[in-house]
């Protein structure tokens, strides 16, 4: 079945796939076996095309941006791997409207939204994902959201038929959406603000400094691995003050530098970072009656190995 859907894909579309492609290769953890399907579309409607031809083929579709926020197993993803990264690349400015879609890195639309003195998504710098990631998960950093100026989302259905809608009809929250997981995210509006340079560059380099000075920029990791629980508790401050900093299983390690971030030190496995999700979940529970939540999102496990955790 996968082979004749490739056949198809490569007769009816430029885009590139690949079967049994390690998802390692496309994840910033570094981690993941082999997606059964893996495909690049090269522009919005090869992407639609690929769904469609995925869906009368009855196989699960996976989308997935940059894979900055991802813990793949290390069994691999049945079914589809799109990646939007390569597709969906336009972006233009009028006065202080931007159009972006979804593919774009973040670090991008920041620095084109700063050539034009557009203040907003400044505090963003770093965050190292696609449009389309940034708005599922609600990404923010430094006092500020992705949801924060966004006026309208282009989306593709489950029908398969693209809506406009505007941002008031989407519940946005603390690292999350509420748009359908079937649906797939092609582009956006966002209304910014004209400001003075050097109020939008103090915020950047603000943002900037902030992260490289707690953060462990030089390993692999996904970012945090867990949402903060409040306000007054940081998932990081639990499980330092748990005393897992440091604790390694196989290659993955809890960062010395911030104990939210998990690293692979070479060649963690999924596995390993399932151990240290588990140990630190467990921890700060029994220490601290507090259930940290995953914002990393787990592809390809199955539910008796989330339930387990
Ligand atoms: C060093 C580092 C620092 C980080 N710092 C931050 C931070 O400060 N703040 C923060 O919020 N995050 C942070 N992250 C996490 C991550 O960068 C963000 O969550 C980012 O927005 C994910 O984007 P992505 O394109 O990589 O999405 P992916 O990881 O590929 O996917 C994330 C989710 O979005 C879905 N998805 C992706 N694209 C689409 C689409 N077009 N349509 C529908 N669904 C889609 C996927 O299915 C998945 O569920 C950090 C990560 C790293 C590695």
């Amino acid at each position: 079945m996968i082979h004749s859907l490739s056949d198809k894909i490569l007769n009816t579309t430029n885009a590139t796939v690949s079967i049994n492609e390690p998802m390692k290769k496309h994840t910033t953890y570094g981690i993941g076996g082999p997606a059964e399907l893996f495909v690049l579309p090269s522009n919005k409607e090869d992407l639609i095309e690929v769904v469609k031809l995925s869906k009368e083929h009855k196989e699960v579709v996976t989308i997935i941006g940059s894979g900055s926020n991802l813990l793949i197993s290390d069994e691999g993803i049945k079914g589809v791997v799109v990646s939007i990264k390569h597709c969906l690349r336009e972006i233009n400015i009028d006065t202080d409207e931007i159009y972006v879609e979804c593919g774009i890195m973040l670090g991008k639309i920041v620095k084109e939204s700063m050539k034009h003195d557009l203040k907003g998504l400044e505090n963003l710098i770093g965050v190292p994902g696609t449009l389309g990631g940034a708005l599922m998960m609600n990404a923010g950093a430094w006092g500020g959201e992705i949801s924060e100026n966004l006026q309208t989302v282009e989306l593709l259905d489950e029908k398969n038929e693209i809506q406009l809608i505007s941002k008031s009809d989407i519940d946005f929250a603390y690292r999350s959406s509420s748009f359908n997981k079937n649906t797939i995210l092609l582009s956006a509006t966002f209304k910014l603000k004209k400001s003075p340079k050097e109020i939008i560059q103090d915020n950047f380099e603000l943002a900037k400094s902030g992260r490289k000075s707690t953060q462990p920029l030089n390993y692999r990791s996904a970012g945090s691995v867990f949402k903060n629980p409040s306000s007054k508790h940081s998932a990081g401050m639990l499980i330092d003050q748990s005393g897992l900093k440091g604790l390694k299983r196989g290659d993955a390690q809890i960062s010395n530098k911030h104990a939210n971030f998990f690293v692979n030190n070479g060649n963690a496995k999924a596995d390993d970072m399932m151990k240290l999700i588990k140990e630190a979940k467990h921890t700060v529970k029994e220490k601290f009656d507090i259930e940290l939540e995953l914002e990393v999102k787990l592809l390809g496990f199955s539910a008796e190995e989330i339930n387990a955790l």
